[in-house]
């Protein structure tokens, strides 16, 4: 017999903007106890402020493997564990290849593949407790590569091929779903270093049709299907992007 949401405990990662904020409040309403982590903290202050019971907000780097252990204590403690992981947090730096970019490099494959894989296996007991769930936010880019997004897209190819194999691992107590977007209207392409890149990229963002909040719709649909039957993968993008 499988929990219901009040009963369950989702945590976001990235939950201070975006998707992940929009994922925290659509689980919170469909009743989710929910654990906000971010670096922001005054951001995820302010969101578990806005929804009040069942949200406590962690300040966890998830490049930070002892901050991830320390939120998964306070998870324990004050809302009893996990069962629900969403693996959101991400960075996209996108440009030219180039050795004047190779901090960008490191840093997209710490937070936006090593993270997730840290977070997972730091509350892996939690979510082993009882039937879990792992959501991992990929891309459009999981799929595609383009000449100015290869070590982004090596990020979130890589993440489909961990989720895979998670997927295999941790079946059937643990189901394991890729959610793949295309482009949605976020703050992701403002933290792009090469200027010139991000100009661009920030074009395509300024008239974004796909919302975060529709995102979340579907991550909160995913997860309310009956144990027995697992959604391994949603490939999704704006009707107008190739
Ligand atoms: P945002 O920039 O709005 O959100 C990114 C989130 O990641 C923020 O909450 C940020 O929080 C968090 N984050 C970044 N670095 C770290 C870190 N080291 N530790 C913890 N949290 C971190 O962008 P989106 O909502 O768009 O991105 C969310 C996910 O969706 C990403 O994985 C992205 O790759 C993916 N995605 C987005 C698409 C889009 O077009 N928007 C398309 C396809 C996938 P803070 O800075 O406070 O730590």
């Amino acid at each position: 017999m499988s929990a219901t949401p009040s009963d369950r405990v989702a945590v976001v990662t990235g939950a201070s903007s975006g998707i992940g904020a929009a994922t925290a409040r659509a689980l919170h309403a469909a009743g989710y106890r929910v654990a906000l982590l971010a670096r922001r903290v005054d951001r995820i202050d302010a969101l578990a402020a806005e929804l009040g019971d069942g949200a406590v907000a962690i300040q966890a780097d998830v490049t930070d493997r002892d901050a991830l252990l320390s939120a998964a204590q306070r998870v324990q403690d004050e809302l009893g564990g996990a069962d629900v992981l969403v693996n959101n947090a991400g960075i996209m730096l996108l440009g030219p290849f180039t050795p004047r970019q190779h901090e960008d490099y490191r840093r997209m494959i710490e937070v936006n593949l090593l993270g997730a894989i840290t977070a997972t296996e730091v509350f892996l007991d939690q979510l082993e407790d009882g039937g879990g769930d792992v959501i991992n936010i990929s891309s459009v880019a999981g799929r595609t590569a383009r000449a100015t997004n290869g070590v982004y897209a090596a990020t979130k190819w890589g993440m489909n091929g961990w989720s895979e194999s998670l997927r295999q691992a941790l079946l059937p107590d643990i189901r394991v779903t890729l959610i793949e977007p295309g482009v949605v209207d976020t703050e992701l392409p403002t933290h792009i270093t090469h200027e010139a890149t991000r100009q661009a990229v920030q074009k395509g963002y300024d008239v974004a049709t796909v919302k975060p909040e529709e995102i979340a719709d579907i991550i909160a649909f995913v997860l309310s299907r009956p144990r027995h039957l697992a959604i391994n993968e949603i490939l999704l993008r704006p009707a107008d992007q190739a």
